[in-house]
């Protein structure tokens, strides 16, 4: 037997990735599937060179759980080792990799960003074990050889008899790790981790019922017979080619993704690229409502088909992580902080052809079936309208698929919304006005007005959608968004009626000030206009700038407008016979009850009466038609 001291400067190395890891310990298993499916997939290669001799069948890897002996084992049939190699691989490569490691992570270790300590490799199984055992027998003519380790720098090395090749990790669980001798924690582990790995792990054994044979009579009972327990799925549907999978089969696995998920995702995009850097993956457009923040299920990150990580923040873009799916990249950096990976031109790279990969779907899917893109709309605005926002490539991009419905549900492009409103929706500042509604119910008598004037009014009734009308405004000169209760339209309205006023300048110089007498000055701004006399007596608009200001700052922006008091313009419609009443009313206690319920009329209509302002408007018409 050898015995020998690992050459390493930290003498007490296991204490130490203990201590440095606590919160991770599980990973452990990730990692020792993870080298055992490499040396499985290295004898594959070989066998394929005609460098391993033999048959070598179809290697499964084998985890179990011996309670009685507080083992874990961890058995593969890949290349093995010689003795020689592991003194090679496992004293010296694994070890010095565990003090790199240390040495990078102890300076880090308030940087939660680093991802799923990758890397740490072999040596993680002492952050659950008190010893660990190797018995392996390489595939090449020598004998298996059994490496026994403490957990302090000594350990042993002695021939085995073991006779078939691969290699067999025993960890004797420490107390404090008891855990990991439970069957549904380890199954849970291999879930989270292995669910795709390529090559089959097996964890116990599972009853599959037989069919019966055709032949079988009317009671017979289906045999039953024990197989193998296999928990993974070794070639997941973005390991192959577009090609090769249906529509069935992108649900199918969408379905083995997120079992938990019961809705249908609206279309998938596969993702497939091996120059200039390799990525595969297939993304999924779930249904999205407008909250933002409820959001369970995410995108996993993997590489070569192990699992990482579902946060993804800073490798996709941020506006991507609304959708759901799998993206799998050896050439993501992952031991490394999430500021560093925003900063690596790589995952820059990663992030644009992500970003163009999701526009051109989008793009060809508005192309090929228009209707079937507009029914969709309401579930995916948000992403595109976020992606607008935050990417300047996308937003040009998505200029041809981006939608603007009008509150009848007719969907324009922003050129054909352009070119439809042009003529009729110029004001006589020659200002194109684009004319949006937030909320049909609460602004259903602006909307009313404006339909019957022959305008389009749009919906757009997403969180962020007054960012994104700054930004199209900003790109598009002698353009304004103007929401329908906003106090541009007079402007349209002005210049396609011009009706002439009922009032001479001497009575409106009169009425002014009999109105600024009862109306808070604070917050109303009182001016006279001859409108139809359909129309309200008073119409409250309010400043278009003052309100989106208002709103950026309510969904996140930086606005010094938010702590402003509210204030509207009071439009007095001179044409209409109550403002004609108000002016002739003598007594000056019936005139401001005029006045207020007018002023009440308006904003009842806008749906701001409530409380004690409420009561006493109701009082008061009570008061006036008894
Ligand atoms: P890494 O896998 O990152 O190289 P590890 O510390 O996990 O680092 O392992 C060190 C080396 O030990 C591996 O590169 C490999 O050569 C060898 N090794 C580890 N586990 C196995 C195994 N199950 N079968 C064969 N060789 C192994």
């Amino acid at each position: 037997m050898a015995t020998g001291k690992i050459n390493v400067s930290v003498e007490n190395i296991f204490p130490l990735i203990k201590k440095f890891l606590y919160s991770d310990h599980e990973i452990f298993l990730r990692e020792l599937i993870s080298n055992a499916t490499d040396a499985t997939l290295k004898l594959k290669h070989l066998s394929n060179l005609g460098e391993a001799q033999g048959e070598i069948g179809n290697p499964q890897i084998e985890v179990r759980v011996d309670k009685e002996n507080k083992t874990l084992h961890i058995a593969d049939q890949g290349i093995g080792m010689t003795a020689e190699e592991v003194e090679k691989y496992i004293n010296q490569v694994a070890f010095s990799g565990a003090e790199e490691f240390l040495e990078k992570y102890k300076d880090t270790a308030a940087d939660s960003g680093i991802i799923g300590h990758f890397g740490l490799g072999f040596y993680s199984a002492f952050m659950v074990a008190e010893k660990v055992e190797i018995i392996t027998k390489s595939f090449k003519d020598a004998p298996a050889a059994h490496w026994t380790c403490d957990g302090s720098p000594n350990y042993t090395l002695e021939a085995h008899d073991k006779t078939e090749r691969g290699t067999e990790i025993i960890l004797h669980i420490d107390e404090d790790s008891k855990e990991f001798l439970e069957e549904a924690r380890i199954s849970a582990l291999l879930n989270k981790y292995n669910k795709f790995m390529p090559v089959p792990i097996k964890f116990g054994t599972k009853e599959e019922t037989l069919p019966l044979p055709e032949d079988a009579a009317e009671d017979a009972k289906p045999e039953t017979k024990t197989v193998d327990n296999i928990v993974n799925n070794p070639s997941p549907a973005w390991t192959k080619q577009p090609s090769e999978l249906k529509e069935e089969d992108y649900r199918a696995f969408y379905r083995e993704l997120y079992p938990m998920q019961f809705e249908e995702p609206l279309f998938n995009i596969h993702l497939n690229v091996d120059y200039p850097f390799n990525l595969t993956g297939i993304l999924y457009f779930p249904k999205l409502n407008n909250d933002l923040n409820l959001q369970k299920d995410r995108i996993q990150l993997y590489q070569n088909q192990v699992f990482v990580t579902d946060n993804v923040e800073g490798i996709v873009p941020e506006f991507l992580t609304l959708l759901r799916g799998v993206i799998d990249s050896p050439d993501i950096p992952l031991n490394v902080s999430r500021s560093y990976l925003q900063a690596d031109g790589a995952v820059k790279k990663i992030s644009n052809y992500i970003t163009r990969k999701v526009a051109d779907k989008l793009n060809s899917l508005f192309k090929k079936d228009r209707q079937s893109f507009e029914q969709k709309w309401n579930d995916i605005k948000v992403v595109i309208e976020y992606g607008m926002l935050s990417e300047d490539k996308f937003f040009e991009k998505a200029d041809k698929f981006c939608l603007y419905p009008t509150v009848d549900e007719k969907y324009f492009t922003f050129e054909e919304l352009k070119t439809a409103t042009k003529d009729l929706q110029t004001d006589k500042d020659d200002k194109h006005i684009l004319l949006y509604a937030s909320n049909v119910e609460e602004q259903h008598a602006y909307i009313e007005a404006a339909k019957e004037k022959g305008y389009q009014v749009l919906l757009l009734d997403s969180p962020i959608v007054a960012h994104l009308i700054q930004k199209l405004e900003g790109a598009n000169d002698n353009l304004s968004f103007v929401r329908v209760d906003g106090d541009a339209i007079e402007n349209l309205i002005k210049k396609e009626e011009a009706i002439a006023s009922q009032l001479n300048e001497e009575e409106k110089e009169k009425l002014k000030p009999l109105i600024e007498a009862v109306v808070p000055k604070e917050s109303y701004t009182v001016q006279l206009e001859a409108l139809n006399s359909a129309q309200l007596p008073f119409v409250l608009t309010q400043p278009e700038f003052m309100r989106r200001m208002k709103e950026m700052q309510q969904s996140g922006g930086n606005s010094m407008f938010g702590n402003m008091p509210e204030m509207f313009n009071l439009v007095v419609n001179v044409n209409h016979p109550l403002v004609g009443q108000i002016l002739n009313t003598r007594t000056e206690k019936k005139r401001n009850r005029l006045i207020e319920q007018a002023l009440d009329l308006a904003r009842l209509s806008q749906n701001q009466l409530k409380g004690e302002a409420l009561t006493k408007f109701i009082q008061r018409s009570v008061d006036l038609i008894k």
